[in-house]
């Protein structure tokens, strides 16, 4: 009856409460010795060229493989490690990795290609960010044009005379900057062309549900055309199939990224699929 159906609400209620406290409050004791731990993995994939498909870049993509938990995805642990700051050393594992990582691809004989890196806005504003990222350049002696730095909409639109002034010495320096996740976030259209930025790239929501939804193609071509008329790279990401493919090479989007031709892969299985073609 009701009394009891009420108490009974009440304890899930809070022993719910409890769990999802507990669970974040280890996995944040956990976050915070995974580094020393050697516990963070980078999976990499790769970014095709529109026209004739050959591999033209590599994104490096973070996991976390949680000694009894498995491997935890990104979106589970980075907004913990951006709230306490943990994302800054984090981050800097990451790109200082992917550095080496493309770097000892080189020497083993395979092309030179671009290596992306997702950067976080804490750590785009924080203020060793750029001494952090030609650290990780002069150690692993990577050319500067071969790394980029993948931000979102939401650092670019946070303090623009700052993120103009970052932009602009990452210029200098010879790195290249990527919009991810474009289309979802609520940039300025008219200031986009302030920003010094080489590449944009549209997010899978928009890939994946073209085909069924013809305003959503329109959308997508219309997002191809303004990247393209800024002078940007347009990268589709999230393409699963060969239809969203052939559409995208239609309307003249640059590369693409996805499912379709590959998975992210720990840089083992990279060099396996690399050698097989
Ligand atoms: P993102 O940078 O937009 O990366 C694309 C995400 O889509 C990746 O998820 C990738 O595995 C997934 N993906 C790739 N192709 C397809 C496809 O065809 N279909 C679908 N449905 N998904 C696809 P992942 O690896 O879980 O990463 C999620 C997000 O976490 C990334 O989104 C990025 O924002 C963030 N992230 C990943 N690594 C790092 C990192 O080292 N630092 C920071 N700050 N953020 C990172
Ligand atoms: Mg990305
Ligand atoms: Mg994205
Ligand atoms: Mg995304």
């Amino acid at each position: 009856h009701a009394k009891e159906g009420g108490k009974n609400s009440f304890r899930f209620y809070s022993e719910k409460l409890n769990t999802d406290s507990l669970e974040r409050l280890s996995l944040e004791s956990g976050l915070r010795n995974a580094l020393e731990n050697n516990e963070f993995r980078l999976f990499y994939q790769s970014k095709q060229d529109m026209a004739t498909g050959r591999m033209t870049g590599i994104e490096a993509l973070l996991r976390w493989q949680h000694p009894d938990l498995g491997l935890i995805p990104p979106m589970q642990f980075i907004p913990l490690a951006e709230e306490n700051g943990l994302i800054i050393p984090i981050g800097r594992w990451v790109f200082k990795t992917a550095c080496r990582q493309n770097l000892a691809w080189q020497a083993q004989g395979f092309p030179k290609l671009s290596m992306a890196v997702n950067i976080s806005r804490r750590q785009f504003f924080d203020e060793d960010f750029l001494k952090d990222v030609g650290d990780a350049l002069q150690e692993s002696q990577m050319a500067p044009e071969l790394l980029e730095l993948e931000i979102t909409e939401s650092v670019l639109m946070h303090d623009m005379d700052r993120t103009i002034g970052i932009l602009k010495e990452l210029k200098q320096m010879g790195v290249r900057v990527a919009i991810d996740d474009f289309g979802t976030g609520y940039s300025s259209l008219s200031k986009l062309r302030e920003f010094p930025l080489d590449t944009l790239k549209i997010d899978g929501s928009f890939i994946q549900n073209m085909i069924p939804h013809a305003e959503i193609k329109n959308l997508t071509t219309a997002l191809i055309d303004l990247g393209r008329s800024l002078g940007f790279t347009v990268v589709a990401e999230g393409v699963e199939s060969k239809e969203q493919a052939d559409l995208l090479r239609t309307h003249s989007c640059d590369q693409f990224q996805g499912f379709y031709i590959n998975k992210p892969m720990p840089p083992e299985e990279f060099t396996l699929n690399w050698t097989t073609g």
